[in-house]
């Protein structure tokens, strides 16, 4: 018999019929997005397992961990680095954000015309839905786009245990030093908070453990590349999201096991999609659990997506940290400059991006890309002028999309799909 969590979400605070709400959404649309693909690798049985624990064994083992002494972090964005809150023996958890729910009461915080990822945030912890969030000792919030630096003036209201890092916003020295003074500070927080200081070997081995994670996702990635495609483009992006949140050694272990199986489906050209199926590429806003509105609608429309330039996807895993460094300074200084190097439109001039973008297409061997934006979201929305031009000089097809959490202009976007696959075919 299932395990009942009840008891355990009443401790957490949560808000049992609207979380009972929200896991039945959830089941639901993973049952018709996921679970009724066809030719799925067997290794995904792993992450079907894992979404179906997604409030409960995952959140048991936060809830035991706490109780063994150990400190969890939550938080929003991949500049976040886990080296760090491994180093003090922590679990980095990424904070729910990928629902449209309580956008009503999000929005006595903040106004309509506020990207979905930030509502969504903000409406999981007004409802009280969230066990992520409410098994945090710390919430960590990003100073990246105006819309988050600002919503979290109103968190600071809302929780009492939010934390703010600050980064930078252009790529050079001035930059480089700030990113270090502020994960100095973190690192000095999280100090603070588990009582246990960052010592060098222990963060070369953390460092070591979160590389094998992004190892074992650029594997997967790199296999993609392959015709017919041995993974559809839903599965890819949901390992990357559970990359967020599941313990990283056990994580590592069942990418790699799926690595396997995709080089075997390779060789017996055995795929997710038939041979020929049109190939997308998604570039954009990230896509956090449990949004997979614009992956199943191009899968439905007789195409495969065959990588993600997104946080939950390439943006997330490719960069290693430099494992290297016989002090904790110098480890450091490695960790500032693997994350200096990811392209996120909150930097200015972000050109690396194009390039990055152009780059990802061809690896991929994708016929086209699908810019996706989150409305309102500023700074992708802007940056997709400049994407949507290089693309078009380098004649590679480019959809542009935005849209936002609700079903409502589904329809339509399955149409605009449609119709840009067709365009490919001829
Ligand atoms: S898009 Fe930028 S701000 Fe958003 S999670 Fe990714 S790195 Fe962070
Ligand atoms: S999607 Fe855009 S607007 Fe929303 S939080 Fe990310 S960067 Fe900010």
């Amino acid at each position: 018999m299932a395990e009942d969590y009840k008891p355990m979400w009443q401790e957490l605070g949560l808000d049992i019929e609207k979380h009972d709400a929200l896991l039945e959404a959830v089941g639901q649309m993973y049952g018709e997005n996921f679970l009724s693909q066809e030719n799925r690798p067997k290794g995904m049985e792993y992450f079907d397992f894992v979404v179906s624990e997604i409030h409960g064994l995952r959140i048991k083992e936060l809830v035991d961990a706490r109780k063994a002494g150990r400190t969890v972090i939550g938080s929003f964005c991949v500049y976040v680095p886990e080296e760090l809150i491994l180093a003090i023996d922590g679990i980095s958890v990424g904070l729910c954000a990928g629902a449209e729910f309580a956008f009503d009461m999000a929005e006595n915080y903040v106004p309509r015309n506020t990207c979905s990822l930030i509502k969504s945030a903000l409406g999981f912890k007004l409802a009280k839905v969230c066990p992520y969030l409410e098994s945090s000792d710390l919430v960590v919030g990003e100073n990246t786009c105006d819309g988050k630096k600002k919503s979290h003036e109103h968190w600071q209201s809302i929780i009492d245990n939010l934390y703010v890092m600050d980064l930078p916003q252009v790529k050079n020295d001035n930059g480089r030093r700030m990113l270090l003074e502020e994960y100095t500070r973190f690192a000095a927080k999280l100090e603070e908070l588990s009582g246990k200081k960052i010592e060098a070997g222990k963060l070369q081995e953390s460092i070591a453990i979160v590389n094998k994670k992004r190892k074992a996702m650029n594997r997967i990635y790199a296999l993609r590349n392959a015709d017919p495609a041995p993974i559809s483009g839903l599965d890819a992006l949901l390992i990357s999201q559970v990359f967020f949140y599941d313990d990283p050694v056990r994580f590592t272990d069942s990418v790699n096991a799926i690595a396997d199986e995709l080089e075997e489906r390779i060789k017996n050209k055995q795929g997710a999609a038939a041979a020929g199926t049109p190939r997308l590429m998604v570039a954009g806003c990230p896509m956090a659990v449990p949004n997979w509105k614009l992956p199943a609608i191009i899968e439905d429309s007789n195409a495969v997506v065959v990588g993600e330039e997104l946080c939950t996807g390439e943006r997330g895993h490719e960069y290693l940290t430099d494992e290297n460094g016989s002090s904790v300074d110098e480890m450091m200084g490695n960790i500032v400059d693997r994350y200096m190097k990811i392209h996120c439109a909150v930097f200015t001039p972000n050109t690396e991006r194009l390039e990055k973008i152009r780059d990802m297409h061809d690896r991929y061997n994708a016929d086209g890309i699908v810019l996706y934006n989150l409305q309102f979201c500023q700074p992708y929305q802007i940056e997709s002028g400049l994407i949507v031009d290089d693309l078009k000089k380098s004649g590679i097809p480019v959809l542009q999309i935005d849209t936002d959490y609700s079903q409502e202009d589904a329809g339509q976007l399955q149409t605009r799909v449609e119709a840009f696959v067709e365009s490919m075919k001829g």
